[in-house]
């Protein structure tokens, strides 16, 4: 294809683009479609020679849109949000013009800078503590944009597992010392992303889960006893994970009590705010990350509710020596002569290659600006709250825990699980909305997320009026 062609192909896909998501509230959230639906609507085999652009464009609603998910429906409130916005398209389309490999500082300059500037300005408007900050630290701090929060999780966990072999080790490479991996031990909540516990499951390393207090939080407490009881019986803590926000409830470890501990005991603390981390902007959440000066890195995903697209999830580390010590391996086809005087992004990360994603994070901020960024966050929370008043009203129903961001969880008063259940299935299956459950110790909960960013009052009185008739429907005499 050449570029006249391209030019066509673009303008017809921007078009699409545009239909699609202006008109999305018209689409069923739900595809109806089964296991194996494409194989019947298209070719066992690559045809041999070029199509024109037009069949394919054709064949997106015939074989692509009847098994879409649609993630941006205002009747979407399904897990977490993850964004979508006109300036990340954009910026994505660039960045697939440039198509570079940003693995070292060399390979493509402004990719490992403007990431570098951009994660110092996302920094601030989160108010992290300086530390975490490349400029006002030398670049002893920094961010990186890594694709998803559980890489960051993986990160963390690895970094911290080579600060303590180089502590504990003759030769903090090889692990194979003393039994030293067996008696390593790491900690989070019970209440933390499943990608938390794989990161030890990954790592070989024990991840104990701490219970939670009556709100779901993780306490200072607790995690001091247990690490306690491992090191009397001779292992090694190394590593905890705080979550702020968790996926279940959206409940904030007690941040400052775990933070307090982490520093007497000299492990490693990770911060996952993978969904709630956006709020941050607005300083009127800040309180919820009261302690963070005493963690060693932080993460949180634009990509979920900060209007970047997938894959954006930006991860801050205070010493970033300690990263590349865990990830730093030199061939000779990888050197240049300004290492050192910047990042080289593949120490930082899992895979070596990595796109130019810092463009859309950048296109967002200067697009948007922080104001209009905080006025998502807010309508969205404000959305949350209607939707609980809603709830408030309706005595077949109980709020089961504090809403605190864009998440309602919620029962049926004095049901079973069972009953839950068979609410929230009939509910999915009248087509109008889609909804998630979680389990609280052992108890069966309805999620109500307020996700795109074309929701608006009206769509959440849909979504309340959709969870009053399958109620009715199901219990008429509740
Ligand atoms: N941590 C928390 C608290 C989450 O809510 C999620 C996903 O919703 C994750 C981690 C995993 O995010 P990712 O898909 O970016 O790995």
């Amino acid at each position: 294809m050449e570029s006249a062609e391209f030019k066509e192909f673009g303008t017809a896909m921007l078009n699409y683009i545009t239909e699609y998501l202006d008109n999305i509230r018209d689409r069923r959230v739900l595809p109806t479609v089964q296991p194996g639906y494409i194989q019947d609507l298209i070719p066992a085999e690559a045809p041999e020679e070029g199509e024109d652009w037009k069949d394919v464009m054709k064949d997106i609603e015939r074989v692509i849109m009847p098994g879409v998910t649609h993630w941006h429906s205002p009747n979407f409130h399904a897990f977490y949000p993850t964004a979508n916005s006109y300036p990340a398209i954009v910026a994505d389309m660039l960045s697939g013009a440039i198509a570079c490999i940003g693995f070292t500082w060399m390979s493509s300059p402004a990719c490992t800078e403007l990431e570098v500037v951009t994660l110092d300005w996302l920094g601030k408007a989160i108010d992290l503590p300086p530390e975490f900050l490349s400029g006002p630290t030398n670049g002893k701090g920094g961010g990186v944009i890594q694709g998803t929060a559980s890489e960051a999780t993986l990160v963390a966990l690895l970094s911290a597992r080579s600060r303590f072999a180089k502590k504990h080790l003759s030769n903090a490479r090889s692990f194979d010392e003393d039994n030293f991996i067996g008696k390593l031990v790491s900690y989070t909540s019970e209440q933390s992303h499943s990608s938390v516990e794989r990161a030890g499951m990954l790592a070989g390393v024990k991840m104990r889960m701490i219970p939670t207090d009556e709100d779901l939080r993780m306490r200072g407490a607790d995690l001091k006893a247990a690490i306690q009881k491992d090191k009397a019986a001779g292992l090694i803590p190394f590593f905890v994970v705080a979550t702020l926000g968790s996926t279940n409830s959206c409940a904030f470890d007690a941040l400052d009590e775990i933070g307090d501990v982490c520093v007497e005991e000299e492990v490693w603390l990770h911060v996952d705010a993978a969904y709630a981390g956006a709020a941050f902007v607005c300083e009127e959440y800040r309180y919820l990350m009261v302690g963070m000066d005493k963690a060693d890195s932080f993460n949180f995903n634009p990509h979920k509710w900060m209007l970047v697209n997938f894959d954006c999830s930006a991860m801050w580390i205070k010493n970033a020596n300690e990263v590349v010590d865990a990830f730093n391996v030199d061939p000779f086809y990888l050197k240049h002569d300004m290492q050192g005087k910047a990042p080289d992004y593949r120490h930082w990360q899992i895979p070596l290659g990595r796109r130019f994603r810092s463009l859309k994070l950048w296109f967002v901020m200067r697009i948007y600006g922080l104001k209009k960024i905080k006025e998502h966050i807010r309508l969205q929370i404000k959305l949350a709250h209607d939707f609980e008043q809603m709830l408030r009203k309706d005595n077949r129903f109980e709020i089961v825990t504090p809403v605190i961001m864009g998440l309602v969880c919620f029962r049926l008063k004095d049901k079973s699980n069972d009953d839950n259940e068979k609410l929230l299935k009939r509910i999915n299956e009248r087509g109008t909305i889609h909804i998630v459950p979680a389990k609280l110790k052992g108890v069966y909960i309805i999620r109500f997320a307020i996700c795109s960013r074309f929701t608006n009052l009206e769509d959440v009185e849909i979504g309340w009026k959709e969870i009053q008739d399958a109620t009715t429907e199901l219990y008429p005499s509740a």
